[in-house]
């Protein structure tokens, strides 16, 4: 027997986009019924959990310079004046740039509009990059094997001091633990969400409607838990939207791609130490999140691990996936070993005969321009498209989805900047494109 029960709002997904969007739409809807499921058995345990967790104001586009900086800000108060610990630590990051690069006409924009929107940057020079990185190896000039691999040489540093890693987890538990404060239903896990019902409005109880001449909407999920019925759905299921969207012919133009991440640890080596505290970018006297010129390869500091965080945002020869699998999930030893480890020793020879003690792998979920979507069609909000880089756009989406549910022309973010409530959307978009993805 199947059970029904009635909301004003159901949000489907609780990773990132999801626990914000709950909290703000219960926020400012004090009387709303609003339920928050997930099929998982915990919040933030899918794409939000495998992330390098680390956040930007470093954008090309100004929307996403907009979406991360406001959230960070946020992410600031949540751990100074909240007393929330988020581990949100301000490592900066380092994106180390080939003369070509730094002089490239996306660069000099990309610059440009950092300067405009008053995003702090520094630009280091190789002499520079050299003294405070000893590791660091800015110089392939009779390296045939670095010829070999297209290895471009290190010229420039552009750091970016406002931004950092955090914890995820806790930053989902925040939101989490702000929502339960103020909602009328407590969230539940083990739910998933089979089909978005679509029903006539108003229904006629005609066998086969609702038909084309009808007018319809989204009113409800079906779960293995039973169907819940509301007024308007959340959706904020990421690299799945497309299972729930595709069948009741919206189009998310979404699409997800893997993305794995292998953890080195430091322990004895002395020259990967050195590396690890480098001082004199920030306060935490360590390196910071870094790009490597060449082939997408990046890392991250890991000051609790004692370790770096490897990954690689490989474009070309990576298969996009229309929904996410779970072969997705599974991250491939020789991926690291033959495709990152080798370019990654050859600009910190530091980490030579490294292997990954621990591994795991999820997907992005890219929209066309490397910008989210917040739009509503038929009663659903969608929320999705981060394009790898949701958890730092998080506290803005999630504003912006309850603006959009209350009608507003406008979101307030964080500190009190203002972004028009259809923006996002895949109809009235006012959006740059992205150019600076990792
Ligand atoms: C390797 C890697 C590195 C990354 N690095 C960064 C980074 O450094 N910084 C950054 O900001 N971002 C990063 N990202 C991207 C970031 O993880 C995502 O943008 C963010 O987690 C998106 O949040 P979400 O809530 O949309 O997705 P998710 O966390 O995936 O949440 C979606 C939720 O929906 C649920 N769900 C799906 N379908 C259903 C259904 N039918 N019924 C019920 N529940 C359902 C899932 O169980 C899941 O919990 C990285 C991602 C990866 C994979």
């Amino acid at each position: 027997m199947s059970t029904e029960e009635t909301f004003d709002i159901i949000v489907v997904g609780a990773g990132a986009l999801g626990v914000a969007s709950a909290f703000y739409l219960q926020k400012n809807n004090p009387d709303k019924k609003i339920l928050l499921i997930d099929r998982l058995l915990a919040a933030g345990q899918a794409n939000t959990a495998m992330s390098a967790a680390a956040v930007r104001n470093m954008f090309g586009s100004s929307t996403n310079q907009l979406l991360t900086d406001t959230s960070i800000k946020y992410f600031e108060h949540v751990q100074n004046d909240l007393k929330h610990e988020l581990y949100f630590e301000k490592t900066g990051y380092l994106w180390l740039l080939s003369e070509e690069q730094y002089n490239s006409e996306n660069a000099k924009v990309w610059m440009g509009r950092m300067k405009d929107s008053g995003i702090q940057f520094k630009v280091y020079t190789k002499d520079e990059l050299k003294e405070m990185i000893p590791g660091l190896n800015v110089d392939f000039a009779n390296d045939e094997e670095a010829e070999l691999m297209n290895l471009k040489e290190v010229a420039y540093g552009l750091f970016g001091p406002d931004c950092g890693v955090l914890d995820p987890t806790r930053l989902v538990e925040h939101y989490l633990e702000e929502f339960k404060k103020v909602s009328h239903v407590k969230p539940r896990f083990g739910v998933n969400v089979e089909k978005l019902i679509v029903e006539a409005v108003p229904k006629l109880d005609l066998p086969g409607e609702p038909y084309v001449w009808q007018n319809k909407r989204v009113t409800g999920v079906k779960t293995n838990k039973g169907i819940f019925k509301a007024e308007t759905i959340v959706l904020a299921t990421g690299a799945w939207a497309n299972e729930l969207l595709d069948p009741i012919g919206i189009d998310s133009q979404t699409k997800t791609k893997k993305r794995q991440l292998f953890v080195i640890h430091a322990g004895e080596r002395e020259g990967l130490r050195n590396l690890l505290y480098t001082k004199g970018f920030n306060d935490l006297g360590c390196i910071p999140f870094t790009i490597l010129p060449s082939a997408g390869v990046y890392f991250r500091p890991q000051l609790q691990e004692k370790g770096f965080w490897i990954g690689c945002g490989d474009k070309f020869g990576r298969a996009y996936k229309y929904i996410m699998s779970d072969e997705e999930m599974v991250p491939e030893t020789s991926y690291y070993e033959n495709s990152m480890y080798p370019v990654l020793s050859k600009y910190f020879p530091d980490f030579k005969d490294t292997r990954a003690t621990n591994m795991w792998a999820g997907g992005y979920c890219y929209s066309p321009d490397r910008i989210p979507f917040v739009y509503e069609d038929h009663g659903v909000i969608v929320v999705n498209g981060a394009s790898g880089s949701g958890i730092m756009k998080a506290d803005a989406l999630g504003r912006i989805v309850d603006a959009l549910y209350r009608g507003e022309e406008e979101a307030q973010l964080y500190g009190g900047k203002r972004i028009n409530a259809k923006a996002l959307g895949q109809k009235d978009r006012k959006v740059d494109l992205e150019t600076a993805v990792i």
